[in-house]
């Protein structure tokens, strides 16, 4: 597919070749730090991107220079027509991934293979029963923990997603990484963010630093290996040599990687959010909906991407209410 003239790159000469595709902003889980207690006001079914517009404008990314997607939520397997979206995206050039619970993934290994994905990102916040029903409000840790080891065994790369929160499952930082011993993943140490009712405060979140402290008194230095980062890689990462696994931490309130950001997110509702922290979002889908070219808006919201954090530049901003709560809920993003 030939790429035109790069609408993808931003004022600070970011290029753009990743895009997040939410699919659906319900799920199976009730995480507290995704989403607030009571719930979140759902888009009206007939607001929400079908397959076939999902399809347009991932097409129209694709020719502007995204080379890689990754279907998130909500959870995006509870989509009906998830096996009809994997289909069409999988006709594009593209590396296609996904970020699921794991819930409900052993109906959908083989439609996952057939249509190239390869790598998988899980969420899995403690590995113990009891905590991973009090932080997701549901009792399926067991479902989620043997699919984590059937995705492995069908040759999937798998990474597991835990954020991390004080008094809660900083405690379980080193049984994570133990857990790496034996099994080919990634375990990524998500540092708290804030977003619009999930009661965030700094105090409860568990620093990048703070990971490294906990690292640096279960292993001796000669056993902690950094590893290369990829290119726009959100993380950085270590092993302990021996173990089939790595992990890693995502820094993005102590540390942010915004200045090698390579991402744009789709909502569900056909919006795009030029960050995961931006208040603004500009509205695709009713432009498709009448039938004229998306390209002018994606170039105009691209251009308008600021440098940090959606303008939260300092952790102070980030720590105001007022600046983070203008933003959506993770769950009706799309982490
Ligand atoms: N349902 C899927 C899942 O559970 O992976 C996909 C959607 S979920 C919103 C995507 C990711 O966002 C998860 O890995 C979750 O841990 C992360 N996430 C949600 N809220 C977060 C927060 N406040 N801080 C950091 N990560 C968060």
């Amino acid at each position: 597919m030939k790429k035109d003239k790069n609408i993808l790159q931003d004022s600070f000469g970011r290029d753009h070749a990743y895009l997040r595709i939410s699919l659906i902003e319900r799920c199976n889980l009730r995480c507290s730090y995704c989403m607030p207690e009571e719930g979140v006001q759902l888009s009206p079914k007939s607001h929400l991107m079908t397959y076939e517009e999902i399809y347009d404008i991932a097409k129209t990314f694709v020719k502007h220079g995204v080379t890689k997607i990754r279907l998130t939520g909500g959870e995006p397997l509870i989509r009906k027509d998830i096996p009809i979206i994997l289909e069409k995206l999988a006709t594009l050039p593209v590396e296609l991934s996904i970020t699921s619970n794991a819930i409900i993934i052993d109906r959908f290994i083989e439609v996952l293979k057939t249509n190239g994905v390869k790598s998988i990102n899980v969420s899995l916040d403690s590995l113990d029963r009891e905590k991973f029903k009090h932080i997701t409000r549901r009792d399926q840790f067991e479902k989620v923990y043997n699919n984590i080891l059937l995705l492995v065994k069908e040759g999937f790369k798998v990474k597991l997603n835990a954020v991390l929160m004080k008094d809660f499952n900083d405690n379980e930082i080193i049984d994570f990484i133990n857990f790496t011993k034996d099994l080919p993943i990634s375990v990524r140490f998500i540092e708290f963010m804030p977003f619009d009712g999930n009661k965030w405060d700094m105090s409860k979140m568990v620093s990048y630093a703070e990971v490294m402290d906990y690292v640096n008194a279960s292993f001796t230095e000669e056993q902690i290996e950094r590893l290369q980062d990829a290119p726009n890689d959100t993380s950085k990462n270590y092993k302990i040599k021996g173990y089939k696994g790595s992990f890693a931490i995502i820094s993005s309130v102590t540390n942010p990687f915004c200045d090698s950001c390579n991402r744009l997110r789709l909502t569900a509702n056909g919006q795009l959010k030029n960050c995961l922290f931006s208040a603004t979002e500009s509205d695709l889908l009713t432009t498709l909906r009448q039938g004229k070219p998306i390209e002018p808006i994606i170039k105009k919201a691209v251009l308008a991407k600021l440098k940090v954090r959606g303008g939260m530049n300092t952790i102070e901003k980030l720590q105001e209410p007022k600046l983070h709560n203008n933003n959506r809920s993770m769950i009706t993003i799309g982490g």
